[in-house]
This record gives C-alpha cells, sequence and structure tokens, in this order.
C-alpha cells in the first residue's frame, strides 16, 4: 500500500511525523512524495492555529472527492482540540492518539470491519503512557540532522495557547530511553541533534523525584557526545523561564558539545501583560536569567519569542517590549502578531488592537531587533568558524548555506553539494541584518 502524510505544525509534529512513518515502513507501506498516487493519506494536524485547522478542512474535502473515483483512507492525528476531534470524526476515515501509534497498521487493517477509533476521548487520555510511541525508532529525515522528543503536553496554561488542551498535562519521556535514541544518533555520526519539548526544562517534574531534571538530563547527552571526541552542536527547544535554573546554564558552559545558543521566549516585555499571559515570569526574573547566561556563557547568541498585540496592550507596554529587546540585545526574534486561538482562555476576550496597530508594533519591535543582530553580525567579519552545511540557498542557487554554533545563518559560494551535512571552516566577509557571508576555507 502506499502513503503519503502531510505534517502541519511545530518542531514537535514533525518528530511525531518521523515515528509514523517508521510504523508504515515497518507494516510494509510505500512512501509516495505525491499524495496523488497514495492509497493511505494522513494528515499530523495543529489545532493551535486557525490556518492550520483550515488547511486540514481543504485537504479533506479534496480527498474525500477523490473518493468517488480511486480507493482512498485517510486518518489523523496530531495537536487536535476536542472541538476539531468531533468534526474529525466524520470527516477522517480513522482518528488516533500518537500514543496509539503502534497500533495503527492494525486499525487500517481492521478498517471498515470494526471502528475501535471511535471510543476515543482525546484529553483524558492525554497522559497515558506514552511508552510505546517513545521506543519507536523514527524515520529520521535527516542524515545529520535530528530531534528527540523528551517530553509531551504543558502544565504553564498560557492564556494565549491551547497547548495543554491539544497534548494535554506535561509527561517526560523515561530518561534511559532518550539517552538510548541519543547515544544511537551519535554513534551513527549526528552532528546535531535538539531535545523538544513544551517545556524541556521542567523534564522530570512530573515524575516527583524519580526522574533526573533537565540540567542532569543535558549534562549526561553532553558527557557522551564530548567522549566521541567529534564535533557535535546539541540544543533544546523551548525552556520556560520560570523553570531557568543557573544549573542549566553551568552545565552548557561545561560541554563543548552543548551549542552556546539559547532560545529563550519572552513574550512580552511588561510584568502586567506577562500576568495577563498568565506566563507565570517577571521581567525582573528574565533578566536574572539572561544576567547568568552572559556571565558564564558570554559567547551564547540569544534567540526570543514575542507576541505584539495582545488583548488590551497599550502604548506603554509595547516601549516596554521595545526596551526588553534593546536591553537583551537579541540576535533571532520570532515575532508573531496577536491572534486568537480556538480552545485558548483568551479566544474569551476581546481581540481589540487593529490589525493595522499590530503590523505596526511588529515593525518596530522589528526594527529594534535588526539594530542589534546586525551590529553582532558586523563584529562577526574577519573571524574563521565552523559551520554546519544544511542545504542549498533557495534564493540563490550559487552559494551553500548553513549555520554556525549560535544558529546565526551562514553563507558561502560552492558548487559542491557533497559538503551539505558536514562541518566547514569559513572566514567571514559580511555580514547582514539576518545572516553572515564568507569564504569557503575547507
Ligand atoms: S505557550 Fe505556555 S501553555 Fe503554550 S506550550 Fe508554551 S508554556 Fe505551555
Amino acid at each position: 500500500m502506499k502513503y503519503h502524510i502531510v505534517t502541519l505544525g511545530c518542531q514537535m509534529n514533525l518528530s511525531d511525523g518521523e515515528r509514523v512513518r517508521t510504523v508504515l515502513d515497518k507494516a510494509g507501506m510505500q512512501w509516495v512524495d505525491d499524495d496523488k498516487d497514495a492509497e493511505l493519506i494522513g494528515i499530523i494536524a495543529c489545532s493551535v492555529r486557525q490556518k492550520a485547522i483550515d488547511k486540514v478542512y481543504n485537504k479533506i474535502a479534496q480527498w474525500n472527492r477523490q473518493k468517488n473515483n480511486r480507493n482512498l483512507i485517510t486518518f489523523i492525528s496530531g495537536c487536535i482540540l476536542p472541538d476539531d476531534y468531533r468534526k474529525f470524526l466524520k470527516l477522517f476515515d480513522l482518528i488516533f492518539q500518537m500514543k496509539d501509534l503502534t497500533k495503527l497498521p492494525e486499525m487500517i487493517r481492521q478498517y471498515g470491519i470494526s471502528s475501535p477509533l471511535l471510543q476515543h476521548e482525546p484529553i483524558k487520555s492525554a497522559q497515558h503512557d506514552m511508552k510505546d510511541f517513545w521506543s519507536l525508532t523514527p524515520s529520521y529525515q535527516s542524515s545529520f540532522e535530528a530531534f528527540i522528543p523528551i517530553q509531551n503536553g504543558c502544565d504553564k496554561f498560557c492564556t494565549y495557547c491551547a497547548v495543554p488542551y491539544t497534548r494535554g498535562r506535561e509527561v517526560s519521556r523515561p530518561s534511559e530511553e532518550i539517552l538510548k535514541e541519543f547515544k544511537q544518533l551519535i554513534d551513527k555520526g549526528y552532528k546535531t541533534i535538539t531535545f523538544l519539548g513544551q517545556n524541556v526544562n521542567s523534564y522530570g517534574l512530573d515524575k516527583k523525584g524519580n526522574e533526573i531534571n533537565f540540567a542532569e538530563l543535558i549534562d549526561k547527552a553532553a558527557t557522551y557526545a564530548d567522549a566521541s571526541g567529534r564535533r557535535i552542536w546539541i540544543y533544546f527547544t523551548s525552556p520556560h523561564p520560570r523553570d531557568m535554573g543557573r544549573d542549566v546554564i553551568e552545565v552548557i558552559a561545561k560541554h563543548p558539545s552543548l551549542g552556546k545558543q539559547i532560545h529563550l521566549p519572552l513574550q512580552s516585555g511588561d510584568d502586567d501583560v506577562l500576568k495577563k499571559m498568565n506566563r507565570k515570569h517577571s521581567l525582573a526574573k528574565y533578566r536574572e536569567i539572561v544576567k547568568d547566561i552572559h556571565e558564564l556563557i558570554p559567547e551564547a547568541t540569544l534567540f526570543t519569542d514575542i507576541i505584539v498585540g495582545f488583548t488590551g496592550e497599550t502604548e506603554k507596554q509595547i516601549e516596554n517590549t521595545r526596551l526588553a529587546v534593546e536591553e537583551f540585545k537579541y540576535n533571532m526574534i520570532y515575532l508573531a502578531m496577536y491572534s486568537p486561538r480556538p480552545g485558548a482562555v483568551s479566544e474569551r476576550w476581546a481581540d481589540d488592537i487593529p490589525k493595522e496597530i499590530k503590523s505596526q508594533r511588529h515593525a518596530y519591535i522589528t526594527k529594534e531587533l535588526r539594530k542589534h543582530s546586525y551590529a553582532y553580525n558586523q563584529k562577526q567579519i574577519g573571524k574563521t568558524m565552523p559551520i554546519l552545511v544544511t542545504k542549498r540557498d533557495e534564493r540563490n542557487t550559487q552559494y551553500l548555506s548553513g549555520y554556525n554554533e549560535g544558529k546565526i545563518t551562514v553563507r558561502f559560494l560552492s558548487e559542491d553539494n557533497s559538503l551539505i551535512g558536514e562541518f566547514v571552516n569559513v572566514e567571514i566577509t559580511g555580514a547582514s541584518e539576518f545572516s553572515i557571508e564568507g569564504k569557503f576555507l575547507g
């Protein structure tokens, strides 16, 4: 049977999608690049953004029309809100939760005979044992970059976010399994590995003393990677400022294998907005963490997430966010204009900042970011640094593109595609606001 999968949403979903492919491949099915050639099509959905949900409805309408002319089974899994779940039951042939992934081949085999899936209750069962799912070896999509889920779900309940309702409460994956998967990837020669979770640094807390904590987990992983004697960059995303202790920063400082780049979501530079977002951290707490980073890892780059135009955000409050960007001198901000997400608490509040004002605030914060990222990138000129080459540059195909240890995009002229997936040395010769350029040294 030929199959195709469409993955929407975040890196967690991409990682889940890799495991779905493993199960289908093991069941003897054959991947096809074009959904028109597939007899089984699945979606790994994201209920968090309305755009992604609209895409699911478009796709399933298309596929259900095609059923008039060909044999086709459709399934859906991933991040699904209870309301969408009920609607999808009527549209898709199969719907299941990731923790039940190992049963998918059986569900497909039985399709048309019985439908045990209809009894599922998405939220209640989200905390069930994920062991079978996590013990699957995923079909990694890259031979040099891999993502390892260490935790699923979230306990933080930020008011603008639906993740605690789609993925359920925080569940940590057993550390032996994480380290087993990690070591296998290192032994296979992977160059970079990212630990994934909604709140990676609250890893283990749900196990109430029966599991190591996040600092200990990355310490163990990095000790193994360091011992390989090879260059390896380990990252994690995303941590939550509330649980970001000095111990985590000390471990990053200690190990050459832990990438010197930290993504620390700020969301807003104003304490009242942070409170309304239920972020459970203040600007002062955030400032303490950045101080520790500067003290212990002065070379680290700093990335963040910010939302502009949150319900009721005033001019004064956006100005506080700009001041925070000025103070923390980010290298990159994943900047979003607020929009109410289905299922989130803030959906009930007025989305009272007009679209044009949100765009202006977006541009205002971007302008502040550009100053700092450009100043940092300029300082790299003349330095020679290792780059992990990841792809051919999409805009100018004479260039290869990749990133340095601080995850700043770097490109250089080269026709040699065999460098993709390798570390190379590059001398930096030019800088723009969001990337640097260099000369390939070998
Ligand atoms: S934004 Fe808040 S609620 Fe959503 S996943 Fe992150 S910490 Fe959890």
